[in-house]
């Protein structure tokens, strides 16, 4: 759907239409109806680029069955699951948040977002196998994942996911698994939020509009913005900007000119998946499956096989493979980007990176160059019996890699999401990928307590917040609180599963 309105001096402007816009406009409106909010949006459409459920994973990353989020064994052979319970902890947010939303009638059907698929965790050889249960030993001990279960019989896992088994060799393999794990199709949860939100009076939605430059005014900011439909320009000044522009959020943040800026730098990393229609075989798999990373690829780049909702229809992807590139957005981005986000003050940075994170520049030389019988090959370990003439290679989104200069020392790879502030606390603006999208309403949460925190201060502020989502003053993770975590829970999954 395209849209077209605009609202003149608005309070806040959103730049981008992805999970991140949409969360924050939504939740900004219910905290203060009469707030006067605009958004800009450079495609024709609503939450196109890494938002697009084609562009991602849809992995409601909950920490059950991603293997990179506990990496760490200790010497006595205990697993470090403490990145886990942080991750299922955000993702809960979203849960309420979006529950709220559909409770309380901002959005409906949530089906069409959300749907409940099981999370497995595989792994073959008795060196995974033995981690996979040191593992599943610490996290059941957790009240996020008491319910997880732990085989490592063939017949159980055929149970789980008769793929994996399908035509498998007899060395020893492992699974974990948790029913509560989810498939979202983030672009259908941002459409409908911020239909929502072009539905309030004092909210204008701009699709077709690209933001090309921000400048600092005495209150706030003056925002250049440019109407594909007919070339022409607009300014508009808000006291707060927030830059939820996915993959062109850097060079927009560079334009801001704010110190906080310097010394950042984007590696664009292109995404592609091998996908399967048919529906003998998409019928036998009804899971996310995760395995464990392939030598130096990042973490964000973990093979699994999933099952996909999308639009109403399942199908089966597996990745995500890497591609070069040097686009910072699939749709509107350019080969210059990266070119262009070279500058004196990241240039030391992004050499950096080069030279002292060689394991990743020869992983990705190795994606980038791979045959169809490569991939594969990594496809086998998952489905020892897929035939290539059943999957297609298709390209997913692209993430770009926030890259950042740390005390003098060489260019950091940042994996996860950066938000960057300036001081006065009138734009943010949000770098990076993984695990971005489930961790969006947690993520905006905190642009909302750092940037605007007055809308929390009054008595209505507060309560609407604990409306929306009961946690978001609570600590839920500490074992003693377990009653109060099943509490809420029940109350997200009645909400968005009935
Ligand atoms: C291959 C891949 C797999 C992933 N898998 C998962 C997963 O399983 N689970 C998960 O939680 N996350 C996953 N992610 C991460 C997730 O997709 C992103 O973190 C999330 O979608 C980012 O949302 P966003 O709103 O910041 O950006 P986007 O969704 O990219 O939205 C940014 C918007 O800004 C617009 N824009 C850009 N520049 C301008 C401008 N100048 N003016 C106006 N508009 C502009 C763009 O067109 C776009 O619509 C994955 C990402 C990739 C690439």
């Amino acid at each position: 759907m395209k849209y077209n309105t605009h609202v003149s001096n608005p309070d806040v402007i959103l730049i981008g239409s992805g999970i991140m816009s949409s969360n924050l406009g939504a939740m900004l409106k219910r905290l203060k109806p009469d707030l006067k909010i605009q958004l800009y949006e450079v495609a024709d459409e609503i939450a196109q680029e890494s938002s697009n459920a084609w562009n991602n994973a849809g992995t409601g990353h909950a920490g059950i069955c991603e293997l990179s989020y506990t990496p760490n064994q200790n010497p006595d052979g205990t697993v470090d699951v403490s990145k886990a319970i942080e991750i299922f902890e955000q993702f809960e947010q979203s849960k309420l948040f979006w529950g709220f939303a559909v409770r309380s009638g901002m959005i409906s059907q949530p089906r069409d977002f959300i749907n409940p698929v099981p999370h497995i965790s595989f792994v073959h050889g008795q060196k995974q196998v033995d981690f996979l249960k040191a593992r599943f030993q610490a996290m059941s001990a957790h009240q996020f994942f008491r319910e997880m279960e732990f085989t490592t019989d063939r017949e159980t896992i055929r149970s789980w996911a008769p793929l994996l088994v399908e035509g498998r060799d007899d060395r020893p393999i492992a699974a974990t698994k948790m029913n509560s794990g989810t498939d979202v199709d983030f672009g259908a949860v941002s459409r409908k939020l911020i239909h929502w939100l072009s539905e309030q009076p004092g909210c204008g939605v701009a699709t077709s509009h690209r933001v090309m430059d921000l400048v600092r005014t005495a209150p706030g900011w003056r925002v250049t913005v440019k109407n594909l439909s007919d070339q022409s320009q607009i300014k508009s000044q808000a006291a707060f900007v927030f830059v939820g522009a996915g993959g062109g959020s850097l060079p927009l943040l560079q334009k801001s000119k704010i110190a906080e800026s310097r010394g950042f730098g984007g590696f664009p990393i292109g995404g592609q998946w091998l996908v399967c229609n048919k529906p003998e075989i998409v019928s036998k798999h009804q899971a996310k499956v995760y395995g464990q990373a392939l030598d130096a690829a990042p973490t964000m780049a973990v093979p699994h096989l999933d099952t996909r909702m999308i639009d109403g229809k399942a199908s089966l992807l597996f990745g995500p493979f890497a591609a070069w590139t040097t686009k910072f957005l699939h749709r509107h981005g350019s080969f210059l980007d990266l070119p262009g986000s070279v500058k004196l003050d990241n240039v030391g940075s992004l050499v950096k990176v080069g030279l002292y994170n060689l394991p990743l520049v020869r992983y990705l030389i190795q994606q980038g160059t791979q045959t169809m019988a490569a991939r594969m090959k990594v496809l086998h370990d998952f489905y020892p019996a897929a035939k290539a003439a059943d999957w297609k290679l298709i390209d997913a989104g692209i993430r770009v890699q926030a890259i950042k200069k740390e005390d003098g020392q060489a260019g950091i790879v940042h994996y996860g999401t950066e938000v960057v502030t300036d001081a006065d606390r009138t734009i943010s603006a949000l770098l990076g990928a993984s695990p971005g999208a489930s961790v969006s309403v947690s993520v905006m949460l905190s642009v909302i307590q750092k940037c605007l925190p007055n809308l929390l201060e009054s008595m209505a502020g507060r309560s609407m917040m604990k409306q929306m989502i009961p946690t978001y003053d609570e600590n839920i993770q500490a074992t003693t609180s377990a009653e109060r975590f099943l509490e809420v829970d029940r109350l997200a999954m009645h909400d968005l599963f009935g």
